[in-house]
C-alpha cells in the first residue's frame, strides 16, 4: 500500500511540476497511529486528534517531499533567505492542498474515509505552535528521527516538507525509526546547524522559537509575494503574512539529503 501511494505521490509531483517553479524529490509515505492523544502533552492540550478529524479512523498518512539539492543550494549563504526557498515553501504548500484531496478523492474511491485536519492549515503566532504537528505525526509514522535543528530527518534527508491525510484505510501503524539520523545526537559531533543559525535561536542545548520566529518574521517582509500558507485560526483563510522562511539549519547540512 505504502509502494502504491508514494508511487501515486511521485505522478501527482511530476504533472504538478509542469506548472510550478519548484521540483521536488520522490516522496516517503507511512502510517501514524491516528490516536495523537500523546501530542496534547507534548505540543499542546488542544492538539487535534484523528478521532477530531474523521470518524472512526484508524491511522494518519504522512508523506514526506524533498526538495531539490540545487534549490537547497540558494539557500546556504549567510543572511536572507533565498527568493528560491521561500517560493519552495509556498509552492509546496499550495501543492499540498491539491495533492492532498488526490490522495483523498483515491481514498474515497476505493469505499474509505480520507479527510486533513482543519488543524493544518493554522498556526498560533502567539504561541508559536500549531494544534497539528506534522512532523511529529511523520515521528510516529516511522519517516525519521528529529534533528537537533527539529526537522524530521527521514531516509532522505530533512530538506523538504511533510503532509498528511487522516483516514480510516485497514493498515497497521508503523513506529518510530530506532536508528538515529542527527549526528550531533548520535555520536555529539556535527551541531552545524546551530553553528549557522543567525539568531542564537538554535544552540546545542535547545532551541529559542522566538527568536526563530523573528527571523521568519524579517524574511516575510522581503517575501510577500509568493503566497501565505498559514491562517492563525484553523477553517479561516491564511493571514496576509509573506513568506515565514529561514531555512538556514537545513540548507547545506549533512542531514539535509541522504
Ligand atoms: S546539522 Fe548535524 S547536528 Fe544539526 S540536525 Fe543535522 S546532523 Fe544533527
Ligand atoms: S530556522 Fe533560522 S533562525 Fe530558526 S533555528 Fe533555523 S537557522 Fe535559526
Amino acid at each position: 500500500m505504502k509502494k502504491y501511494l508514494e508511487k501515486q505521490i511521485e505522478n501527482f509531483i511530476r504533472k504538478y511540476e509542469s506548472k510550478s517553479q519548484t521540483k521536488w524529490g520522490k516522496p516517503l509515505v507511512g502510517f501514524a497511529d491516528a490516536d495523537l492523544t500523546s501530542l496534547k502533552s507534548v505540543i499542546s492540550p488542544a492538539h487535534a486528534t484523528g478521532q477530531d478529524v474523521i470518524e472512526r479512523p484508524t491511522v494518519i498518512l504522512a508523506y514526506f517531499v524533498p526538495f531539490l539539492k540545487d534549490m537547497a543550494q540558494t539557500n546556504i549563504e549567510a543572511g536572507t533567505a533565498s527568493p528560491q526557498w521561500a517560493l519552495g515553501y509556498e509552492e509546496t504548500n499550495a501543492m499540498f492542498g491539491e495533492l492532498n484531496q488526490h490522495i483523498i478523492n483515491l481514498l474515497k474511491g476505493e469505499g474509505y474515509r480520507a479527510a486533513v485536519s482543519p488543524e493544518a492549515g493554522a498556526f498560533d503566532r502567539e504561541l508559536l505552535i500549531s494544534n497539528w504537528s506534522q512532523r511529529h505525526i511523520a515521528y510516529a509514522a516511522g519517516l525519521g528521527t528529529f534533528g537537533l535543528n527539529n526537522m524530521l530527518i527521514t531516509k532522505r534527508g530533512c530538506c523538504g516538507r511533510i503532509s498528511t491525510v487522516v483516514t480510516d484505510l485497514p493498515v497497521t501503524p508503523d513506529s518510530p525509526m530506532k536508528e538515529e539520523l542527527c549526528i550531533y545526537k548520535r555520536s555529539g559531533k556535527c551541531g552545524l546547524c546551530a553553528d549557522r543559525c543567525p539568531s542564537g535561536a538554535l544552540t546545542r542545548n535547545g532551541y529559542d522559537r522566538e527568536k526563530c520566529f523573528q527571523v521568519c518574521r524579517e524574511n516575510a517582509a522581503i517575501y510577500n509575494s509568493f503566497g501565505n500558507s498559514y491562517a492563525s485560526e484553523p477553517g479561516q483563510p491564511a493571514e496576509d503574512t509573506g513568506s515565514e522562511v529561514c531555512g538556514k539549519c537545513v540548507a547545506g547540512m549533512p542531514c539535509a539529503f541522504l
